[in-house]
């Protein structure tokens, strides 16, 4: 059997910087530090920084007075940051730059008087952190089929936005479908999807042309992890999502001549090499090789206050 490891694959500029700024904030400002929601959608990741001494809460309500509290990559809503203030707690904002630009785009179309519809999952927390950007209400869409049940008055300014880590795809399925019913409505072609959900997707896309089996390493609540598992199904090759080499079912490698191998935006690399490292032991590999569809040398920096 081989294994071809697709590139671009894992952690991306912003889960790298998140994961970097709860480790600055521990380094100056000492442990606890408190994070709202998890940092990036990764069990390891959460797990390694609580042994480090951060404390993840669901709520402001949650953390002490005057604390230091670092906010996840998905960003918050403008409420979250009036309650930290209340509190006069340390805010130290981790949300990815590429979704901060959304949420710039919502309250744009919103000071010129759009409704706006946002595509995205519901109850994710960057659609949590997107909605609250502004004071009224978005209309949220999450398919093609919904665009249907959506009832706006024609008249009124139209923009849409969109979740950053969703299926290419689907995300053009229901940007042409609102255009169909809504031919005013503004927004960008492509919808908001950041580099790194569109390149791994592509190189899945790619990966998915040479190998029958398809391993994609991310934590099941993770939106880009998903969808790149889901995406390998759709291209019609058997695909699971996977945490880490602890959850490979050996049946799945029954017959199987080529494995591929992505992570998540949110996945660590030692985690795919423990599934590479998993598979060398318990079968017989003959190479492992890259699939690389592109480069990536995006960089973020850290807030100025960890600099
Ligand atoms: Fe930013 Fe995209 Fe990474 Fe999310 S997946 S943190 S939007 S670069």
């Amino acid at each position: 059997m081989n294994i071809l490891m697709a590139e671009p694959r894992g952690f991306c500029a912003g889960v790298d910087r998140a994961i970097q700024i709860v480790e600055k904030a521990l380094e100056k400002f000492g442990a606890p530090i408190y994070v709202r929601h998890e940092i990036v959608h990764n069990k390891a990741v959460v797990d390694a920084l609580k042994e480090q001494g951060a404390i993840f809460v669901k709520e402001i309500t949650e953390v002490p007075h005057g604390a230091a509290v670092v906010f996840s990559a998905h960003g918050v809503a403008e409420v979250v940051y009036e309650e930290a203030a209340k509190k006069e707690l340390k805010i130290i904002d981790a949300a990815c730059p590429l979704v901060k630009k959304v949420h710039k785009s919502a309250k744009r179309h919103d000071s010129k008087g759009r409704t706006i519809v946002l595509i995205g999952h519901d109850g994710h927390p960057e659609v949590e952190g997107t909605k609250g950007q502004i004071d009224g209400d978005m209309i949220l869409v999450s398919s093609p089929e919904e665009v249907a049940s959506v009832e706006i008055d024609d008249s009124h300014a139209l923009a849409y936005i969109t979740q950053t880590t969703l299926s290419t795809d689907e995300t053009k399925d229901i940007i042409a479908a609102l255009k169909l019913k809504f031919p005013r409505i503004e927004g960008p072609e492509m919808g908001d999807m950041c580099y790194a959900t569109t390149n791994r997707q592509m190189a899945v896309r790619e990966l998915a042309e040479k190998v029958d089996l398809l391993l994609v390493v991310g934590s099941s609540n993770s939106s880009n992890s998903k969808r790149l598992s889901e995406l390998g199904s759709q291209l019609g090759v058997e695909s699971h999502l996977i945490d880490s080499k602890d959850h490979i079912d050996p049946s799945w490698l029954v017959g199987k001549k080529q494995v591929g191998i992505s992570s998540g935006a949110s996945a660590p690399e030692h985690l795919v090499q423990g599934v590479v490292a998993w598979l060398k032991e318990n079968t017989d590999i003959e190479s492992v090789e890259s699939s690389v569809t592109m480069e990536e040398n995006v960089k973020f920096n850290l807030p100025e206050i960890l600099r």
